[in-house]
């Protein structure tokens, strides 16, 4: 058994301020630093910029020793181990870029005993070598930095990361923290799975970021569309998102030709050209920068007043990540995602055309989803924004759906019988299977499972597929119905959606996302 002496938050408040020269703990840092010198295990999910490092460096002072950090990024390993330095701390790192004389001293001050914070890129640590070196030196905290690159799940995956889990159950099982900035779901559960034997204490910091006005739409114009939002922040700095270079082109023109100093950034363009846009958009106010999605990485300009998808975006995350290139200085900033039906049906075909594992399809076709129904969204769209991340919120005032409202009907009935469908089969079934019974469908699947003899077959015959499917989307954006994730994404019915289900609450649907084309253009209310 691990034997551990609790150790008093005082003496981590105390190093704080006298080794780091901060007054107070940035909210979550507190918690996390606590559990760890508690003893427990910790996955943090904090975003980007609220002060993760802390989390680790200062229980590894609080607990001697050494601590590990691995980190997939040598540029942010240098950079740190030179702030710690800096701090009076004995820090290093090991990584490809070091020569052997480096190495040689790394080794000799570890088995001295003289090193409390050691970088470590994952395919080092992964050595049986380095295995054995830590093992000598007596490992007291393992951190795990960008976390997420352990998933196959995320947009990062590095197979480096899978060696983790081994190496840590060959160091004892040695007290671990993982930190990650990616939030959604399926990667969460496969950072847990993949890295620990026993499950971690969980932290999820928010991600509210109340500055940002949220609005999506529609395509009905989309250049006019643009055109029309970018005149409402003249002089302001902003990034236009488009899914192509060759969009990013010709939204650029149109800036230009309407008066606007806008730039194309993609990675199409030499070098020279892309850092030359990126340097004066960073240097200049008022600069509009027309962008694929590898425009933004390590960007950090704090007066960006709006961000502008052209584009529907990726996925729920990478929608997150674009807009919050906004108002990184607290101040308000705007933003607008156009979406287009044709869009999505698209992004669904590329979907079942690519030639992956089933469950990877599985988990693609579910963040797929969630992205339309953020996009259909019945309610606060920032409320169903941080439900996707897992964090309960009221509704915000700051979005187009507070600020403008919907035009929606009472959705109670429509609602009824999707989850008595749901209900009725068991909650076993995906949104397909399900519309399918509604409509009274009596398909293969349908007649195996003796489905078409249950009362719900048919009930919904009043109805188009198209419709259901948007049903199930909103419902599921309003907190009625779940995707169970671990096993094929099969629906099943929350709380909420019971209490709907009884009769004891309504729920309103948005009319203009059920049958699209019809009255789009009107004032909504
Ligand atoms: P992340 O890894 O979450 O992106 P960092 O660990 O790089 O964030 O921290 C972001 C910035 O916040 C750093 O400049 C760091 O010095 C600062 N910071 C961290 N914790 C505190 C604190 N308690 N008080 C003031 N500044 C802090
Ligand atoms: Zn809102």
């Amino acid at each position: 058994a691990r034997l551990t002496v609790p150790v008093p938050i005082d003496a981590a408040c105390a190093l704080l301020k006298s080794v780091f020269g901060f007054d107070a703990f940035r909210p979550g840092q507190e918690e996390i630093v606590q559990a760890l010198l508690g003893g427990e295990d910790v996955l943090a999910i904090m975003p980007t910029g609220s002060g993760k490092s802390l989390c680790y460096q200062l229980p590894a002072l609080v607990m001697g020793g050494l601590t590990v950090v691995v980190s997939p990024l040598i540029a942010l390993m240098r950079d740190q181990v030179r702030q710690l330095r800096a701090y009076g701390i004995a820090a290093a790192s090991l990584n490809s870029s070091n020569d052997i004389e480096q190495n040689r001293r790394i080794h000799d001050a570890l088995m001295e005993g003289e090193l409390r914070l050691l970088y470590v890129s994952p395919e080092r640590l992964a050595r049986a070598d380095m295995t054995a070196w830590l093992r000598d030196a007596g490992v007291r905290l393992l951190a795990i930095d960008e976390a997420h690159c352990v998933s196959q799940w995320g947009h990062d995956f590095r197979p480096e990361y899978m060696a983790l889990g081994r190496v840590r159950a060959e160091l004892g099982g040695v007290r671990t923290i993982a930190l990650t900035a990616t939030a959604d779901a399926p990667t969460r559960a496969d950072i847990v799975e993949k890295l620990f034997a026993v499950p971690p204490r969980i932290f999820v910091r928010s991600f509210d970021r109340p500055n940002l006005r949220l609005a999506m739409a529609p395509k009905t114009s989309t250049p006019r569309q643009v055109l029309d939002f970018v005149r409402t922040h003249q002089g302001m700095s902003g990034i236009v998102y488009c899914l192509s270079r060759k969009r990013t082109e010709e939204y650029a023109a149109m800036l230009v030709g309407a008066g606007y100093r806008a730039l194309p950034y993609h990675a199409g363009l030499e070098k020279p050209e892309r850092e030359a846009s990126q340097d004066t958009f960073l240097q200049e106010d008022g600069v509009i920068i027309v962008a694929t999605v590898a425009f933004g990485m390590g960007i950090d300009k704090p007066d960006v007043r709006f961000v502008c998808h052209a584009d529907l975006p990726q996925n729920v995350e990478s929608y997150y990540q674009e807009i919050g290139r906004a108002g990184r200085d607290g101040l308000p900033a705007d933003t607008l995602t156009l979406y287009g039906l044709d869009e999505m049906r698209l992004r669904r075909e590329w979907i079942e055309q690519a030639e992956v594992s089933e469950e990877r399809k599985r988990i693609d076709r579910q963040r797929l989803n969630a992205l339309i129904a953020l996009c259909e969204a019945p309610r606060c769209r920032r409320q169903t924004l941080l439900a996707y991340f897992g964090e309960p919120s009221a509704p915000c005032g700051n979005c187009d759906l507070c600020i403008n409202g919907v035009e929606s009907f009472d959705g109670t009935i429509d609602a009824q019988k999707a989850m008595s469908a749901i209900v009725r089969t068991g909650e076993r079934f995906g949104t397909e299977h399900l519309v399918n019974i509604l409509i009274g469908e009596a398909t293969e699947a349908v007649l195996r499972y003796r489905h078409e003899a249950l009362p719900t077959f048919g009930v919904g015959s009043d109805r188009k597929a198209t419709e259901w499917r948007s049903i199930f989307r909103q419902i599921y954006a309003a907190g009625l119905i779940a995707l169970d994730i671990v096993q094929h994404g099969r629906w099943t019915v929350t709380d909420a959606g019971w209490r709907v289900l009884r009769g004891q609450e309504k729920i309103e649907l948005r009319r203009d996302v059920l049958e699209p084309g019809k009255g789009r253009r009107g004032k909504v209310k």
